[in-house]
């Protein structure tokens, strides 16, 4: 489906699955749960979800002779940290916008981590007091603007690389991987199981799913807590990427499941129920997963297998989009483990 798409090699190549049998096992064993590594899937500043989506909008950057990345998020947002390890391995310049998205308590919050790892590898980080908001800012754009004042070619990547012509195209990549992985393993996936915020993961995935009509079993656990704006966004990404890719066949409303109970209290504070999920995964299979996204994510799969969401014997799909430093701003919350 991508074939027609340049495509900047950053990850080191089809990403492991492995078999979380002890987590299985201690929720009933009625289902076998798979973690596809995400994040580990790439040498640059500790991988994650975003480097599959910024393969395919690299060439374009590059195509526009930009020298300098801009983009957006939280202090804690992964995907700053990938834009500038991006930026720092092609040669380009990046300004990093972070916005105050998350009431925290740690005091080094706004130091370590995903903004310390931005900074080691030489981005402009900039600090913006403005709120949690997925769509277009005008502090993004003000720092596009001021680039190019000061005689710099900018590119602009948004939040997530999600709103952009080609950010779905990384995921449609998954779903095509996963489909060879299943020749090999000689079974297929009954659900996949997937972290939604700023949506082109999940967009993507809809649409590399779709093509064998699978886009249903894609479950998308929400962590943003804006719920409405996060799935709207989703549809129009999937939307728009199943014309790039000529789907031949139309993502819908209905296709996008999205579950919302697991994202409260708010967009990058865990619940009791997150921790848990977090201690839980870590204790027993030592994989893990961070408190704003992948934390939401085990709780939404760990709360579905226990309720018996899954019919025995399915196979799940957890998708590990990565956001492991985050972690090191939660040193609080994780105080007596
Ligand atoms: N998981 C992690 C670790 C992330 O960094 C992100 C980024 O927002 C997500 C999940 C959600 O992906 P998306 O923004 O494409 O919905």
């Amino acid at each position: 489906m991508l074939q027609k798409f340049e495509r900047y090699p950053l990850t080191f190549g089809p990403t492991p699955i492995e078999k979380l049998e002890r987590l299985g096992k201690h929720l009933g064993g009625k289902v076998e749960i798979y973690a596809k590594r995400e994040d580990c899937n790439s040498g640059l500043a500790f991988g994650g979800n975003k480097l599959r989506k910024l393969e395919y909008i690299i060439p374009d950057a590059i195509a526009t002779k930009a020298d300098t990345l801009v983009s957006i998020g939280g202090v804690q947002s992964n995907h700053t940290r990938m834009v500038a390890a991006v930026a720092a391995k092609i040669g380009m310049k990046c300004v990093l916008v972070q916005e105050s998205w998350v009431p925290h308590e740690d005091a080094v919050y706004d130091r370590v981590g995903n903004i310390l790892l931005s900074r080691i590898m030489g981005a402009d980080v900039r600090f913006v007091d403005e709120g949690f908001d997925i769509g277009i800012r005008r502090s993004w754009e003000q720092a596009l603007e001021e680039v190019k004042s000061t005689g710099g070619i900018p590119y602009a990547i948004p939040a997530g690389a999600s709103v952009h012509k080609y950010g779905g195209l990384g995921y449609v990549g998954f779903a095509e991987e996963v489909r060879a992985q299943e020749e090999l393993f000689g079974f297929a996936f009954d659900y996949i199981i997937v972290c939604t915020v700023t949506g082109s993961t999940h967009a993507g995935m809809l649409v590399g799913f779709a093509k064998d009509g699978r886009q249903r079993s894609v479950i998308g656990i929400d962590a943003s807590a804006t719920a409405a704006q996060t799935k709207a966004q989703v549809l129009s990404i999937a939307r728009h990427t199943a014309e790039l890719v000529n789907l031949g066949s139309e993502i819908v409303e209905y296709d996008v499941v999205l579950l919302e109970e697991y994202a409260y209290p708010c967009y990058g504070v865990p619940s009791d129920e997150t921790k848990e999920a977090i201690r839980l995964c870590a204790r027993l299979e030592g994989m893990i997963t961070d408190p704003v996204y992948e934390g939401k994510s085990m709780q939404g799969l760990i709360d579905l297998v226990r309720k018996g969401f899954f019919p025995e014997g399915s196979r799940i799909l957890y998708a590990h989009l990565g956001g492991g430093p985050a972690i090191n701003g939660y040193s609080y919350t994780f105080r007596n483990g």
